[in-house]
């Protein structure tokens, strides 16, 4: 799906938005240069020892766009489809995240073009400390902070620690977020991006006097963020009208059972043979009839090709820039309401600021207590945007980019411009 659109820049439709907010914003030309310029952009040869002895010659790369607010924070990207284009859009809009929850953080994003689907344990721990090694002097607790995204997983940042670890002889915990427990994770870091994505959504469906019970959710993509979203809104009594991942999309008027696809996906590794539902096309899926659409696998799902037969109300990006800026225009004139990445996603890296922040002090909290805590962080910022939406009558997202500017500019401001 991704590959085929590649030819339209992803950073430039980032920039898109982000131009929108600066222009409401009045921001002069200079703050402009600054913010649509990434800090620092690396991209590197991995040498890779296949099982069969063969050498293979990967490309990685690291993008820390903005430290104004902090240590670039973002995740590691393990996919074919990678580029410097795209993981340089991804680390523009953690920049944008992090300030918009209001995190001690800039932005940054980092991945490696391969297909870690063909790719053995071992194999995808050799490039995983080789990645980490080539980052050694750039990545830190106070520099650059990684963690996971598509294709990267608990056990990636384990290997990532351990590397960067051993080069700088101490144990270093807080150089990555998302960890397995055992070695410094936070608790509740696995659900909470899944779990942002439907705080934001119920609150929202409030707002909009959409009842809980019975209210009928689509959610595409299965992973990490889409199947916990989904359980999430299943335990809040909605009603999972249909789910998908890369193998096929699958409906069921009566509700899709969560526990049991979930079951289903971890022992098939997908959803390839689900018989939970009736199986249609991932593109019908994204037009079903419902109340609110998760899109949570790739980017670009949501274009001018299909936005004006989308019948959802609600819109609630749980992937990284699912929506194309000609989509986005469709749903502000049908009047569906969008809930951006920015915000309805940024749950996991809520919980990973709280995993640098218990690795940094020895002392780990409880789930209740992470999970208290991610709640009225985002629940606290996305009123902010609300706020704003409603005060200058613009979209959540116009609204959601504004308030993040608004708190990269004034850090930037007050530390000056080293010029
Ligand atoms: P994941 O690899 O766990 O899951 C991705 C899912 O999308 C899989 O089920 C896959 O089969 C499915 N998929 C891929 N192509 C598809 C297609 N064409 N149609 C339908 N489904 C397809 O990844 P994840 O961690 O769940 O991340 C999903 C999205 O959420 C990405 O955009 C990622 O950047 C974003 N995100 C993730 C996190 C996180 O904490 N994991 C945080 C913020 C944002």
């Amino acid at each position: 799906m991704s590959t085929a659109v590649r030819d339209v820049s992803v950073f430039g439709d980032a920039i898109a938005y982000f131009n929108e907010a600066a222009t409401l914003l009045n921001l002069d030309a200079g703050m402009r240069a600054i913010l649509t310029h990434p800090s620092r952009q690396v991209i590197f040869a991995l040498p890779i020892q296949r099982d069969s002895g063969q050498i293979e010659v990967y490309t990685g790369y690291r993008v820390q766009y903005n430290f104004a607010r902090g240590p670039a924070k973002g995740g590691i990207r393990f996919h074919p489809g990678v580029t410097l284009d795209e993981v340089t859009a991804l680390a523009f809009w953690m920049t944008w995240k992090c300030a918009v929850v209001d995190l001690p953080f800039g932005g940054g994003k980092g991945g490696v073009t391969c297909d870690p689907t063909t790719l053995s344990k071992n194999e995808l721990e050799r490039i995983t400390r080789r990645y980490a090694a080539e980052l050694v002097e750039i990545v830190g607790p106070d520099k650059d902070v990684p963690a996971p995204d598509v294709g990267t997983t608990p056990q990636t940042m384990a290997w990532f620690m351990d590397t960067y670890s051993m080069h700088v002889r101490q144990n270093v915990p807080g150089v990555v977020t998302g960890k397995p427990v055992e070695i410094g994770g936070s608790r509740g870091r696995v659900e909470a991006t899944g779990r942002g994505v439907s705080l934001c959504a119920l609150d929202e469906m409030e707002r909009l006097g959409i009842e809980r019970a019975g209210a009928k959710i689509v959610v595409q993509g299965f992973g990490n963020v889409g199947s916990i979203a989904a359980k999430m809104f299943a335990d809040a009594g909605c009603t999972i009208v249909g789910i998908s991942d890369v193998t096929g999309a699958y409906v069921n008027a009566a509700g899709i059972d969560i526990d049991g696809a979930i079951a289903y996906a971890q022992e098939h590794q997908s959803l390839d043979g689900y018989r939970g539902g009736d199986k249609v096309s991932n593109s019908v899926l994204l037009e079903h009839d419902c109340d609110v659409l998760v899109p949570a696998a790739l980017e670009k799902v949501l274009t001018v090709e299909n936005a004006a037969r989308i019948k959802a109300k609600l819109i609630v990006e749980g992937a990284n820039g699912p929506t194309t800026p000609e989509a986005d225009r469709i749903f502000r004139q049908n009047g569906v309401i969008v809930i951006p990445d920015i915000v309805a996603n940024a749950g996991g890296v809520t919980v990973s600021y709280f995993e640098w922040v218990q690795d940094r002090q020895g002392l780990f909290w409880k789930e209740a207590e992470v999970n208290e805590r991610l709640k009225d962080q985002l629940i606290t910022n996305f009123h902010a945007v609300r706020r704003v939406a409603e005060a200058r009558n613009i979209t959540y997202r116009t609204a959601a980019y504004m308030v993040a500017i608004e708190r990269v500019v004034a850090s930037l401001k007050i530390r000056g411009v080293y010029a």
